[in-house]
């Protein structure tokens, strides 16, 4: 079988240029959306992209596009991100990016007469800086109005402000919504930042779902009392209930035995917050993670019921609000096996996997077949400036990837490429 190689070592180069935009003097990389160093990496990208010879440009969401091949038509879309999260690792997001950019790079060097697109983009903002998956929401149309209006960083500043400061209009960012005629497939490479593939020795994986998340707030409001005085049978403690609610959601879940599920409670705030008062209030945030959507419902209930209950029992109020949700997404069964194909046909030791992080790909899934190929991350680690990767898996990860388009391509051109 004829495989056809992408330039590891430019590759490797480019990867590392981009690691320099944002980079801290103690280790690790800063570099949120529409920051500074964000955007110069953005147009450090498109002038990389234009050296190849692609056509490249940022919309309106801010999302760097280059493209190669019949300017009208469908394209294969190669995506994720260049954005990190603070004191973030060279690889997350920046390695499918850079894959993508060395892939469009070999086929245009290869002279292959394309008659149908292959674009690379960098979308904008997937760690959530504003508003988490903003450049691919925008590209697939699912952002509303009043999510736009609400989004502000962490110290409070407004999405549409710092878009201003890049250069950007938040009242245009809907020109970046591309019709589902103009996408014909959605590919992604990403390290898995997980332990799996490493504790395996596996080369390769083959993404076959992407974890919904679900964020919800839970306020229990219960009655501030002095802690000495207050018999214990006379309290309305909303830090009991609160905690009485968590220790019985995860019981909850240990009983249900999804394996990858998870429930977090990292964000549990309690009020007045003095050793001598009962709590009058008590703010919890829960995150839910699953792959499937019949059990994010289930255990979203057991989260619900879990707080009733610890309400009722404490006659403390409740009041229950979602925060955000995505659910989970199926990669597409055809691309599925077809990287499985090239897995076997390169010789690469591959599984299919979940992945447990959220990824751009999650929404490009319903629209057009889409697939991601995972490659091992050292220790698992991620979002962390100890992110590594063997060189040797990222230029694996980019072959298959590059393999994976040749091989979508010549469906179209009639197996003649
Ligand atoms: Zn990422």
């Amino acid at each position: 079988v004829r495989s056809w190689h992408i330039n590891g070592e430019r590759l490797l180069d480019d990867l590392n240029h981009l690691s320099s935009f944002g980079a801290r003097p103690e280790g690790g990389i800063d570099r949120p959306a529409f920051s500074p160093a964000c955007s110069e990496a953005s147009r450090w990208l498109a002038d990389r992209m234009r050296e190849a010879g692609l056509g490249a440009r940022i919309d309106a969401a801010g999302n760097v596009i280059g493209r190669l091949g019949p300017d009208d038509g469908s394209a294969i879309l190669i995506g994720s991100h260049i954005d990190t999260v603070p004191g973030g690792g060279p690889l997350d997001g920046s390695l499918g990016v850079i894959a993508g950019l060395e892939c469009l790079r070999s086929l245009a060097e290869s002279g292959a007469n394309l008659d149908r697109a292959v674009e690379v983009i960098a979308f904008s903002d997937e760690e959530g800086a504003y508003l988490s998956m903003l450049g691919s929401r925008a590209m697939t149309g699912t952002l509303t109005e009043a999510e736009l209006n609400a989004a502000h960083g962490r110290k409070g500043d407004r999405l549409a402000d710092a878009m201003a400061t890049a250069g950007f209009d938040i009242t245009k960012l809907h020109q970046a919504e591309r019709t589902r005629q103009s996408m014909s497939n959605y590919l992604e490479l990403h390290i898995e930042q997980g332990p799996v593939l490493e504790s395996r020795g596996l080369d390769v994986g083959i993404v076959d779902s992407i974890i919904g998340i679900d964020v919800s707030e839970y306020v229990l409001h219960g009655q501030a009392r002095h802690a000495g005085t207050t018999p214990m049978g006379e309290r309305r403690d909303a830090g009991r209930a609160a905690a009485e609610a968590i220790v019985h959601a995860f019981d909850d879940l240990d009983l249900r035995a999804v394996p990858e599920a998870r429930i977090t409670f990292g964000d549990v705030e309690i009020k007045p917050g003095a050793s001598n008062v009962v709590p009058g209030q008590a703010r919890i945030l829960s995150e839910i993670r699953a792959i499937r959507i019949q059990d994010m419902r289930q255990i979203r209930n057991g989260v619900d019921s879990a707080f009733d209950s610890a309400a009722a029992r404490h006659t403390v109020r409740l009041e229950k609000r979602s925060l955000s949700g995505d659910v989970p997404s199926a990669m597409a069964p055809d691309m599925i096996e077809l990287i499985g194909q090239i897995c076997i046909d390169l010789d690469h030791k591959f599984m299919v996997m979940p992945s447990g992080a959220s990824h751009d790909a999650s929404n490009f899934a319903s629209l057009v077949p889409s697939g991601m190929i995972f490659v091992a991350s050292r220790g698992g680690v991620s979002h962390h400036p100890d992110e590594y990767s063997e060189p040797k898996s990222l230029v694996t990860g980019t072959n298959v990837l590059f393999e994976t388009v040749r091989r979508l391509l010549a469906r179209s051109n009639g197996g003649n490429l």
